[in-house]
C-alpha cells in the first residue's frame, strides 16, 4: 500500500479564497479586517511565521498589525496590549505569538484577549466554549486538522482516533473537534504506556508531539489515515514532522506531507478566522 498524500496547499488555497473575497466585500463597504499580532520573543521561527502571516495577510486584503514588545515584557505590559486591541474597535481579530517570555504562560495572557476576537483560539474561555458546543474560534492548526481530513472525505462518525500530544494549541482542541464529530477519542501524550498499541488502535492518527519520527509503520493499522502536525527542524535545516513518512506511506491509506499538510491551512485558517470576526464584529462569541 502507498498511503494517498494528504495535501494541504489546495485547502489552503479555497480558505484563502473565502477570505479575499469577505475581506474585498468589507474594504469596499468602508471597513477593512485587521488583525493584531503581538510578538514578545526574538524566536526566529516565530519571526518567520509572523512574516509569513503578515504578508499573506496582505495578499487577502487584511491589515496585519504587528506589535513588537521586548522578549523580557512583563505580564502587565503583554496584557496592557492585548486588553487594549481587543477594546479598540478598529481591531478585529489578535494573537499572542509563542513563545511568551520565560516563566510567563500564553494561555493566561491570552485571557486578555475576548473570545470574540480570539482568532487562534488562545483564551482558555474560547477552549471552554468549543468544549460546550458554543460559538467560538478553536486554535487554527487544530481547525486545520479537521479542514485537512473534511478535504480529503475522511470520515469521522463512529471512527476511531488517536491523538498524540495534549497541548492546549493542538492535542485537546483536536480531540475535541474530532468527538463534536462522534468520533471515539484517546488522547496519548508523554506517559502514555505502550504508545504503539493505542495508536494501532487508530482509524484516524493525529500525531501533534513535536518529535521527529516519534510514530514509524510499527505504530500505525493498516488502513488508518495520519495527520502529521509535528514541525522539527532536520539536521540539515529542512522541515520534518514527527512521523517517519517513508515507512508509514507503506502502510497507511492516506498522510499528510511535511512541508504541504496541515501548516499552509493553519495559516489560511487563521486569516478566514479574522475576517470572520470583522465580518461578525458586535455579535456573539464574546
Ligand atoms: P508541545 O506543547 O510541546 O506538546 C507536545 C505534546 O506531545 C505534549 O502533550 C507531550 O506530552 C506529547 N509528547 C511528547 N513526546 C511524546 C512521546 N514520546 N510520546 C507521546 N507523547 C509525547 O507541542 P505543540 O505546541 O502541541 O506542538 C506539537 C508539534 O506540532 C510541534 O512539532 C509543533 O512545531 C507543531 N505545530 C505545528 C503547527 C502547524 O501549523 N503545522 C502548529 C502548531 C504546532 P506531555 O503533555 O506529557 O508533555
Amino acid at each position: 500500500m502507498t498511503a494517498q498524500s494528504l495535501g494541504g496547499r489546495e485547502v489552503a488555497a479555497r480558505l484563502r479564497a473565502d477570505a479575499a473575497a469577505t475581506a474585498a466585500t468589507m474594504t469596499a463597504g468602508g471597513i477593512t479586517p485587521r488583525l493584531a499580532v503581538v510578538v514578545a520573543t526574538r524566536d526566529e521561527s516565530a519571526a518567520w511565521y509572523v512574516r509569513t502571516l503578515s504578508t499573506a495577510a496582505a495578499r487577502l486584503g487584511i491589515e496585519a498589525d504587528v506589535r513588537e514588545l521586548s522578549p523580557d515584557a512583563s505580564a502587565a505590559e503583554i496584557w496592557a496590549v492585548l486588553a487594549a486591541l481587543s477594546a479598540d474597535e478598529a481591531v478585529h481579530g489578535a494573537v499572542l505569538q509563542a513563545p511568551v517570555p520565560p516563566g510567563l504562560a500564553l494561555a493566561e495572557l491570552a485571557s486578555a484577549i475576548g473570545p470574540g476576537k480570539d482568532v487562534d483560539g488562545a483564551n482558555p474561555l474560547s477552549l471552554g466554549r468549543v468544549l460546550a458546543g458554543l460559538p467560538a474560534f478553536a486554535p487554527a492548526t487544530a481547525q486545520a486538522v479537521l479542514e485537512l481530513l473534511d478535504y480529503h472525505n475522511v470520515e469521522l462518525d463512529g471512527r476511531r482516533a488517536v491523538v498524540v500530544g495534549r497541548s492546549l494549541v493542538v492535542g485537546k482542541p483536536v480531540s475535541l473537534l474530532l468527538l463534536a464529530r462522534n468520533a471515539t477519542v484517546t488522547v496519548c501524550h508523554s506517559h502514555t504506556a505502550d504508545l504503539a498499541d493505542v495508536t494501532r488502535s487508530a482509524d484516524v492518527l493525529v500525531v501533534a508531539a513535536g518529535r521527529p519520527g516519534l510514530i514509524t509503520a510499527a505504530h500505525v493499522k493498516p488502513g488508518a489515515v495520519v495527520v502529521d502536525v509535528g514541525t522539527n527542524a532536520a539536521a540539515d535545516g529542512s522541515l520534518i514532522g514527527d512521523v517517519e513518512a517513508a515507512s508509514v506511506a507503506g502502510v497507511a491509506a492516506g498522510l499528510s506531507p511535511v512541508p504541504g499538510g496541515v501548516g499552509p491551512v493553519t495559516t489560511a485558517r487563521l486569516l478566514l478566522n479574522a475576517v470572520t470576526a470583522a465580518a461578525t464584529s458586535g455579535a456573539n462569541p464574546g
